[in-house]
C-alpha cells in the first residue's frame, strides 16, 4: 500500500455494504449486458437451474428472472443485508416462485457435483479470485453447463503506473483479456463468448448514481474519519475510470464446461 492512499481493504465491511446497500447495483453492469450474455446461452427450460453468486441486491438476478421463461434462480450473497433487499424486491415482482435470495459463499457451496446448469456471477468473482472460483464451480455445472462471468481486465499490454498500482493493491489478479480467456481454458471450459462492457455501466449505472448515496452517507456519518477515507476512496476510483478507461474495464467471459 502506499503511505498516501488507502485501499479497499482498509475498510470495514460492515461500513460498505451499508454503503452499497442503498444503490441498486453494487458493481458496474447494465441489463443489456447481462441479457447480451444470456443469448449466448441456449436450452433454458423448466429445468434449468441457474446460480447467482455475489448476488448484491440482485439487479442482474432481476434481469435474468425476467427475461428467462422457466428455470429457477438461486441467488447467493454473503451479506445478509444484501439478500433482504433481494427477497423483497422478489415479492414486489411476484418473482418469488421461481427465485429466492439465500445468504451463503460462493467458495462453499451447497450443491451436489453436476447439479448446476448456468453459474452467473457479476462483478464479485474477484472476492474469491477469477481461477480459484472457475475451478472450484466446475464440479458443480453438468457437463455442457455455462458459466457467465464479468471481470476487471486491462485492455493494453501496458498502462500507466497510477492505474496499475491502484488496481494492484485492489485485485492484482486483473489481467489482459487474452490470459483471462486462458484462464478460463485451462479450468476446463470452451470459451463461448467475452465482450468488454460499455463505458455507461460504469458511468450511468455505478458512479452517477453513487454522488447521491455518497452525499447521503458522508452527512449521516459526519465527522466519522474512517466514512471520510472510504468515500474519499470510492470518488478516486470514479476519477481513475474517467480517466484511464481506455486501459481497463469489466469484460464478460461466457464459457462452457467441457
Ligand atoms: N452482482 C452484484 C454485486 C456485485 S458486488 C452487482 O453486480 O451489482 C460484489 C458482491 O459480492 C457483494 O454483494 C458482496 O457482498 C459479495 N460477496 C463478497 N464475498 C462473497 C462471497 N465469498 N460469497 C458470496 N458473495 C460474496
Amino acid at each position: 500500500m502506499s503511505n498516501t492512499e488507502n485501499t479497499i481493504h482498509d475498510f470495514d465491511v460492515a461500513l460498505i455494504c451499508e454503503y452499497f446497500s442503498s444503490m441498486k447495483r453494487q458493481g458496474p453492469g447494465s441489463t443489456e449486458a447481462t441479457l447480451k450474455a444470456l443469448s449466448f446461452i441456449d436450452n433454458i427450460t423448466e429445468k434449468t437451474k441457474i446460480v447467482d453468486l455475489g448476488c448484491g441486491t440482485g439487479a442482474q438476478t432481476i434481469a435474468l428472472a425476467q427475461n428467462t421463461v422457466a428455470g429457477s434462480i438461486t441467488a447467493i450473497d454473503l451479506f445478509p443485508g444484501f439478500i433482504d433487499k433481494l427477497n423483497e424486491q422478489l415479492i414486489e415482482l411476484h418473482l418469488k416462485d421461481r427465485v429466492k435470495g439465500v445468504v451463503g459463499s460462493m467458495d462453499n457451496l451447497n450443491y451436489q457435483e453436476n447439479e448446476i446448469d448456468i453459474i452467473w456471477c457479476e462483478g464479485a468473482i474477484y472476492n474469491i479470485g477469477f481461477e480459484r472460483g472457475l475451478n472450484y464451480w466446475k464440479k458443480f455445472l453438468k457437463n455442457g453447463g455455462y458459466v457467465a462471468v464479468t471481470e476487471a481486465s486491462w485492455f493494453t499490454e501496458d498502462r500507466p503506473k497510477e492505474i496499475f498500482d491502484f488496481w494492484n493493491d485492489a485485485y492484482p489478479e486483473i489481467d489482459t483479456i487474452p490470459n483471462k480467456i486462458a484462464q478460463m481454458h485451462k479450468a476446463g471450459y470452451v470459451v463461448v463468448a467475452s465482450f468488454i462492457l460499455p463505458e455507461v455501466c460504469w458511468t450511468n449505472n455505478f458512479f452517477k448514481p453513487a454522488v447521491s448515496a455518497q452525499e447521503l452517507f458522508l452527512e449521516k456519518y459526519k465527522g466519522n474519519k474512517s466514512v471520510e477515507e472510504f468515500i474519499k476512496y470510492e470518488r478516486r476510483h470514479a476519477t481513475l475510470y474517467d480517466k484511464y478507461k481506455d486501459y481497463y474495464g469489466y469484460v464478460f467471459y461466457i464459457g462452457k464446461k467441457i
